[in-house]
Formats: structure tokens, sequence, C-alpha cells
């Protein structure tokens, strides 16, 4: 029994990235999957802390009510 079994699995030419390298939304690097859709921790966290600022950052409408009026 000299016989072996080969695995004849079949070769695909190519391994095709499963998506295509997207930009870093906030440098415009190639971004990493850990951190997409960006490059790296530091810009996820900018990312983060500025859409976090730009949510807190509600624009108040300051009205003196017990303030006397020219009309
Ligand atoms: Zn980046």
């Amino acid at each position: 029994m000299t016989e072996t079994k080969k695995p004849t699995a079949p070769q695909s030419a190519e391994i095709l990235p499963l998506r295509a390298p997207r930009r870093c939304a906030n440098c415009s690097k190639e971004t990493v999957r850990a951190f997409y859709p960006f490059c790296s921790k530091r810009c996820k966290d900018v990312d983060l802390h500025r859409w976090l600022s730009g949510a807190y950052a509600i624009p108040v409408v300051e009205r003196d009510a017990g303030n006397d009026e020219d009309e």
C-alpha cells in the first residue's frame, strides 16, 4: 500500500481582501481593521473626543429673562 492521498484542494489564484482599503476618517491614512474606520487608536480617540465635545456643545441661547429690553 504505497498510495497516498494527496489533498487536491483547488488553489485560488489570489486571496482577495474582504473590503477595499479605506482611508482614515481623521487623517486619510490607510485604515487598520482593529481601529476601523481609522488608522490608529489615536485617530479613533481624536474622533471620539471630537464627537463627544460636539455632542456636549449644545448651543445655548442665553436669554436674560429679567433684563430690560429697549422696546
Ligand atoms: Zn488616522
